[in-house]
């Protein structure tokens, strides 16, 4: 099987700092597949992750959108396709997520860690704390709150839902990759969206939502992560894979964008089918991604 890599930065509408945004992405991409040419497909998604979220135009680890009360909690999910899986919600002062998902899913017997108590896990296991938080974002957060900070929690969400209105505030990042034993693996890793509210839970950390991997496929998916996660989008590709006779990634990834355009949402997916075909689909303005086959 010729290796093969995909990976994603977001599905948004077109906005400043494209040119860096996309340079990363391939950087991240070309990273992943000299680590796959060597190793297996579970360590190039990792490794491309880590890049993405080291990206401080990225939504993911560094230069995470901060959430309502200031802080940045982020979400990460990676799966293989043997069914093991680990992820990570609400996870706070690490700056790689994925690499957490990772020992969740190599480490312990569970598959989802969450909020204080996966942070703990991460720095019990020797992840340094690190603040993800950058300037920009902590000035954008600033410049948002200011309108808002008289209010009430309740008033500031309700007023956040509607200054947040018809944006994207997405930037999301997600990699498969398929190695020459045939190998797949999937991952996934998020800041969430902006002026999250605390506690709110995405698709990104969540197996079947964000990130689904088997025999058959991976996929990670990017976009408005409640249509996501009721859709269980990235399961539900993976299963159009399995069940379809002929059915390759394309067409896979197409259908899972209709999934989304029938409940008026907008976003993204990326996936590998088992005999080593990329797909993507999107319905915004942009899905930043880069391949290598
Ligand atoms: N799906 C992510 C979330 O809802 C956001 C994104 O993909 O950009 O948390």
């Amino acid at each position: 099987m010729k290796p093969k890599i995909i990976v994603h930065g977001g599905a948004r509408n077109l906005g400043n700092k494209e040119t860096e945004r996309i340079k990363d992405i391939i950087n991240a991409c070309e990273i992943g597949y000299q680590v796959l040419l060597d190793k297996n497909a579970v360590e190039a998604v990792e490794i491309a992750v880590r890049h993405l979220e080291a990206s401080a135009y990225l939504n993911a680890g560094v230069g995470s959108y901060l959430q309502l009360d200031g802080r940045v909690r982020m979400d990460a999910s990676i799966m293989k396709d043997d069914l093991s899986a680990g992820a990570v919600i609400g996870i706070e002062d690490v700056e790689h997520p994925i690499s957490v998902a990772r020992r969740v899913m190599d480490m312990t017997q569970h598959v989802i860690l969450s909020g204080p108590l996966a942070t703990d896990f991460a720095h019990s296991e020797g992840f340094p704390r690190f603040d993800p938080r950058t300037r920009p974002k902590i000035d954008l957060w600033m410049e948002i709150m200011e309108e808002f900070h008289q209010k009430t929690t309740y008033e500031q969400i309700f007023h956040v839902d509607r200054y947040l209105t018809g944006r994207f505030k997405l930037g999301t990042v997600g990699c498969v990759a398929i190695d020459n034993n045939g190998g797949i693996a999937a991952g996934t890793s998020t800041g969430g969206l902006k002026l999250n509210v605390p506690g709110r839970v995405g698709d990104s950390g969540i197996i079947g939502a964000g990130t689904y991997c088997s025999k058959f496929g991976g996929v990670s998916c990017t976009g408005y992560g409640e249509k996501i996660l009721v859709l269980s989008l990235a399961r539900q590709v993976v299963n159009y894979l399995q069940q379809g006779k002929s059915a390759k990634a394309m067409d896979a990834a197409e259908y899972g964008i209709k999934e989304l355009n029938s409940l008026d949402a907008y976003g993204g997916i990326i996936c590998i089918d088992k005999e080593g075909n990329l797909g993507y689909s999107y319905n915004t303005e942009i899905l930043t991604m880069h391949y290598i086959e």
